[in-house]
């Protein structure tokens, strides 16, 4: 590989483009006389004109030296190999004056160390590498990476970018090109398959027909990763503000299946579903720059397979209104298992699913423990988008677009019409026979506990 280097100026990138902790970071190691620069999404999309997601960090130095500098506020992660994060803690003003206390919000920056190319034999039996802890030249590290785009190394006190592929050729070309032999590099790690995807439609490149080509011959390969790593893939697909046009691509190269068990649904390419809907409402977000909530995208894709479930266990099995939400939540939650979702967010997806039961009917009874739910903005949103699609929206979604409405102080008016408007509690009847059944049962069970004491 040979290295050229570039003014940043050349390409209107400076410092002060660059995250002041990622900066700061560079100063410090620098400081004692190590190597460090801004590497990957960072310099690429500055040079690209996007806004970066985050900045990576690469260095010579060890895990455990950057460990030594930044003791407290670092922490080694990774098996497989070994990073470092850096963390902050930074004031969130806008949640601080929302609330009247200082909040902060805990902020990390990746920093890796240069790899070798002295690579581990300890491969699996798919060929996939399994460890990787052995250090190496920058240089080194440039042919690990996975596109010449991702290979380029910004020294922000420099103000000098090294670039050791064709990087910035690529750049000019719009094109994507992987690193080495296509092929190897996608056996070695099949995620490249989907960063290779994700990548050109969010920064709009072409990829490369050598780099595409082994994409079929590979892509099974992608079914021995663990769930965690696709999750987090799909997590970035997601804040990718290009999630529309990926999961269309995923879908024609029939990448979901087996992979993305959230994307593998014909809804999600229909143009009227709500799953589409959401993942448009998602991208407009990212692309402003706003924040967005991993459970309410979750729940906004799903939710047509559970509401499906919702609908069947009520006119079908004629089960009480709520009892069929909670029945169908139940039957839909292992898509959500399966993509390697947590328990935490499985519980808060669940929350803003039974609130769309609440939203629908609210009593002035029910309220307080309605609004005092973490959950309810974004099942409000839910049910807004819900609504959006539906011809006649029932008069409740008007009463909670008001009710909702923080610049209304005096809403006892709204409290009133609430009781017009909300639909008659379901009366269930006591299921007396069950719990004459259990009451035999615990005689019975008392009865044998009694016994078996004797024993
Ligand atoms: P973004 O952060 O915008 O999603 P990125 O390219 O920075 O894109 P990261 O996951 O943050 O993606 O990775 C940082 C860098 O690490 C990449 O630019 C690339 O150089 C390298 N990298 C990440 N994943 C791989 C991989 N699977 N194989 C080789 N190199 C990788
Ligand atoms: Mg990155």
């Amino acid at each position: 590989m040979t290295k050229k280097v570039y003014s940043a100026n050349a390409f209107n990138v400076n410092k002060t483009m660059v995250d002041s902790n990622a900066l700061s970071i560079i100063k410090e190691l620098q400081k004692h006389h190590y190597q460090a620069y801004i590497v990957g999404g960072g310099i690429r999309d500055l040079i690209l004109g996007f806004h970066p997601k985050d900045f990576d960090i690469a260095t010579d130095a060890t895990p455990e030296q950057v460990k030594k500098i930044f003791y407290r506020n670092a922490i080694i992660i990774g098996r497989r190999f070994k990073i470092v994060h850096v963390f902050f803690n930074e004031l969130n003003q806008v949640r601080s004056s929302k609330y009247s206390k200082k909040i902060y919000d805990r902020h990390i920056i990746e920093v890796s160390t240069f790899r070798s190319s002295k690579q581990n034999d300890d491969k699996n039996t798919h060929g996939r590498l399994m460890s990787d802890n052995n250090y190496g030249t920058i240089e080194e590290d440039a042919k690990r990476r996975d596109f010449t785009i991702n290979a380029m190394y910004y020294d922000p006190l420099a103000e000098s970018i090294i670039d050791y592929g064709s990087g910035i050729q690529d750049i000019k070309d719009k094109t994507l090109h992987i690193i080495g032999k296509p092929q190897d590099r996608y056996i070695e790690d099949p995620v490249r398959i989907l960063r290779a995807i994700r990548l050109s439609d969010k920064l709009n490149l072409q990829i490369d027909d050598n780099t595409r080509i082994p994409f079929q011959t590979t892509k099974h390969l992608l079914q021995n990763e663990p769930k965690g790593r696709l999750f987090e893939e799909m997590l970035k697909i997601l804040q990718s503000g290009s999630s529309n046009k990926i999961i269309n691509e995923l879908s024609e190269l029939k990448l979901s299946k087996g992979v993305f068990p959230l994307f593998d649904s014909e809804n999600i390419l229909d143009k009227n579903s709500l799953a589409k809907l959401v993942l448009e409402k998602t991208d407009e977000r990212i692309q402003n720059q706003e924040d967005f909530s991993v459970p309410f995208v979750l729940a906004g894709i799903l939710w047509h397979k559970v509401e499906s479930s919702w609908i069947h266990n009520k006119n079908v099995k004629s089960h009480p209104n709520k009892e069929a939400l909670v029945e169908a939540i139940a039957a839909r939650k292992w898509i959500l298992f399966d993509s390697g979702i947590t328990q935490n967010l499985y519980s808060s997806i669940k929350d803003i699913w039974l609130l769309q039961y609440d939203l629908e009917n609210p009593s002035l009874k029910k309220l307080d423990t309605i609004l005092s739910n973490g959950r309810l903005r974004q099942a409000w949103h839910l049910y807004n988008l819900r609504n959006s699609l539906v011809k006649d929206p029932h008069p409740l979604h008007w009463w909670w677009n008001k009710f909702m409405d923080e610049s209304i102080d005096d809403k006892t008016k709204l409290l009133i019409q609430l009781i017009d408007l909300a639909p008659q509690e379901e009366t269930i009847k006591p299921k007396k026979k069950k719990r004459k059944k259990r009451k035999k049962l615990k005689e019975q069970d008392h009865n044998t506990s009694v016994k078996d004491n004797n024993i």
